[in-house]
């Protein structure tokens, strides 16, 4: 049977952090959904706010494993944790993190292709 794909969300901290200077944030994810094998890919203005977290709930709902591009791995666990376990997900099992600030597209594409291989997607499957 095959393998179910990864969602990948991609968080830009509201698009004004210097995080994301120097990446051309449109060019990325278009690249990482027409590319890469996930499901889908998009873009969320800013995760770990308030509205973020009820996006999170409604949306795990679909228990779809996700990659989340964003900040460091070990802040977004603790900030999605609970949106996770409202969701009946585990945020350590279900969803990879993965920090891709201060890099180019190029460096960020490769993170996630590097990433998704790992998972058993890609051309080393
Ligand atoms: S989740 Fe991380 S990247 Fe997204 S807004 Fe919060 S701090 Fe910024």
């Amino acid at each position: 049977m095959e393998k179910e794909k990864l969602g990948f969300i991609m968080c830009v901290c509201t698009g004004k952090c210097p995080g994301f200077k120097a990446m051309d944030i449109w060019d990325f994810i278009n690249q990482v959904r027409v590319e890469l094998p996930v499901e889908y890919g998009f873009i969320h203005p800013q995760l770990c706010e308030e509205d973020g977290d009820r996006f999170l709930e409604d949306f795990l709902k679909s228990n779809r494993k996700v990659i989340i591009g964003a900040c460091a791995p070990n802040m977004q666990k603790k900030m999605f944790k609970q949106a996770f376990k409202d969701a009946g997900l585990n945020v350590e099992k279900d969803a990879v993190m993965l920090d891709i600030r201060d890099m180019t597209n190029e460096r960020a594409f490769e993170v996630v292709e590097n990433a998704l291989r790992e998972l058993g997607f890609g051309e080393e499957e």
